[in-house]
């Protein structure tokens, strides 16, 4: 699985923007690495500039102190069914006679309507727009002019706008004067925000898919942005309207899983205790004698330890990172991703010969990874490979934003428990119940996006040329034709 797009924004006077947006997509660099990209405002002239590439790759002193103005927005980029190319790249710009300046737009979600949209826009089928691109071309069109206000404001149009479009989506906006963020009504993307400065004498605003971008910027967390909820940050400081109405909370439970960095608060908590609560729930479900438990770098390791913890089994390090792989390389095939997996993890042998190991990861998509890893293990003299996983079987592609393959490509949607584990060449394996795993994050009833591990999908995709079809429809042959086109 693969992230899909982190957004920042700041409103902040007397503070260089362009270095405060870059620092904060440095923080979100692990939501996407194919392309990154900013737009900065100076109050009447938007800049903005973007390409393929990590952040560190796309920007410069040199031209980031082109970028001046007071406030921004960014974006870190990986495509899901979009392609990856400068042309989906964000932000996206657009203007026109009617929005002095212009406006720009950075997108972390997925649409299940996309197509509906383009309609309404009146766009060509097929010319590979992605998804936020069809979003932005309406609010230009269907700008609202308000007589009432003196700048441009793009609150009318928000509100004409959204209602019409359907899935999962966090946004940030700039105007020249401001910049707003929204999570969909179901908020499955998380959104946050902070202030720059004391509480009493706030000196400026910070919006951010996760809370690790507002510390490096100096920021404090403030809350996240409720669902449906509409924040703007302007001259006059911050302000909120419940622009949708909400629906249930449906907050990925991957990002609790993996998406997310272990040191982000969400709910309140911060994600590390999470994931080392989900390794304890499942030492206690699935024990196992072993001599050593390790998990696999860097998400597993916060669940290794609490299942060592629980377990009173020793916790060690049994596999080694290496973390200068450039993480936009995508295999082609199974093979090359297999050998994908020697290139980025090395076994310790010392700490793995002749043990009995409790293997902790987060997921298994394929399989492929967890099958090398195992074999790995094996070949450097471990007695017994069992495997804990921190999620439970991934059976369903995601539709809000993550990149998943096709159903007959998910090893779990087509085979037992058993099928799986001789798969996978492990003595054996233990998946988290999805009531532990509700448990650990702390919302063991509803507020959770379950629908790649349950098949029940909260918001209705849509097939191609066909009405919105009932969740119950949407069955294993019907989902491979499910159009989810345009990801960001
Ligand atoms: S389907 Fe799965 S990966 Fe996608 S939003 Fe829901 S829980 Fe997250």
């Amino acid at each position: 699985m693969k992230e899909a797009c982190g957004v920042f924004a700041v409103y902040a006077p007397g503070r260089v923007v362009s270095h405060l947006t870059f620092d904060g997509l440095y923080a979100l660099q692990h939501r996407g690495q194919e392309s990154a990209g900013m737009a900065v405002s100076d109050g009447s002239l938007v800049t903005v500039l973007k390409d393929m590439g990590l952040v560190a790759s796309v920007f410069d002193e040199r031209k980031l102190s082109g970028l001046s103005g007071h406030l921004a927005i960014g974006h870190t980029r990986y495509s899901t069914h979009g392609k990856s190319d400068w042309m989906n790249a964000q932000p996206i710009y657009l203007s026109s006679p009617m929005i002095p300046g212009g406006f720009a737009m950075a997108h972390n979600g997925n649409l299940t309507n996309t197509e509906e949209l383009a309609d309404r826009a009146g766009m060509l089928p097929g010319i590979g727009l992605a998804d936020s691109g069809v979003v932005a071309e309406l609010i230009l069109q269907h700008h609202v002019v308000d007589p009432t206000l003196s700048s441009v404001d793009l609150t009318p149009t928000l509100s004409k706008v959204l209602p019409w479009v359907e899935g999962a989506y966090s946004l940030v906006f700039l105007d020249a004067n401001r910049v707003y963020g929204i999570r969909d009504p179901n908020g499955f993307r998380p959104l946050c925000i902070g202030r720059l400065g004391p509480e009493e004498a706030p000196e400026g605003w910070v919006f951010a898919s996760e809370s690790p971008a507002l510390d490096v910027v100096g920021a404090t967390y403030v809350r996240e942005v409720a669902p449906g909820e509409l924040v703007t940050a302007d001259a006059d400081g911050l302000h909120s309207i419940q622009l949708l109405p909400a629906a249930v909370e449906r907050l990925c439970i991957f990002e609790f899983v993996y998406f997310a960095r272990p040191d982000s608060i969400l709910h309140g908590k911060e994600i590390h205790g999470t994931r080392r609560r989900m390794g304890e729930l499942l030492a206690a479900q699935s024990p196992v004698k072993a001599d050593l438990v390790m998990g696999v770098p860097d998400s597993g390791v916060p669940a290794a330890e609490g299942f060592a913890r629980a377990s009173g089994i020793p916790y060690g390090q049994g596999l080694v990172k290496n973390r200068y792989i450039g993480r936009t390389f995508i295999a082609p095939d199974q093979t090359s991703r297999a050998n994908g997996v020697r290139r980025k993890l090395n076994p310790l042998r010392e700490n793995i010969a002749g043990k009995r190991l409790v293997v902790v990861d987060d997921s298994i998509v394929r399989g492929t990874t967890t099958k090398a890893i195992v074999q790995m293990l094996r070949d450097s003299g471990a007695a017994e490979v069992h495997l804990r996983i921190s999620s439970p079987p991934f059976k369903w592609p995601c539709y809000y934003g993550i990149d998943t393959p096709n159903r007959d490509e998910l090893l779990a949607a087509n085979s037992t428990i058993e099928e799986i584990r001789q798969f996978l060449g492990a003595d054996s394996i233990g998946y988290i119940s999805l009531a532990n795993l509700r448990l650990a994050v702390g919302k063991t009833d509803e507020g959770l996006c379950d629908a790649c591990l349950t098949g029940t999908y909260p918001v209705p995709v849509k097939l191609r040329g066909a009405d919105a079809v009932a969740t119950s429809d949407v069955t294993a042959t019907k989902v491979p034709t499910l159009l989810a086109q345009g990801a960001e």
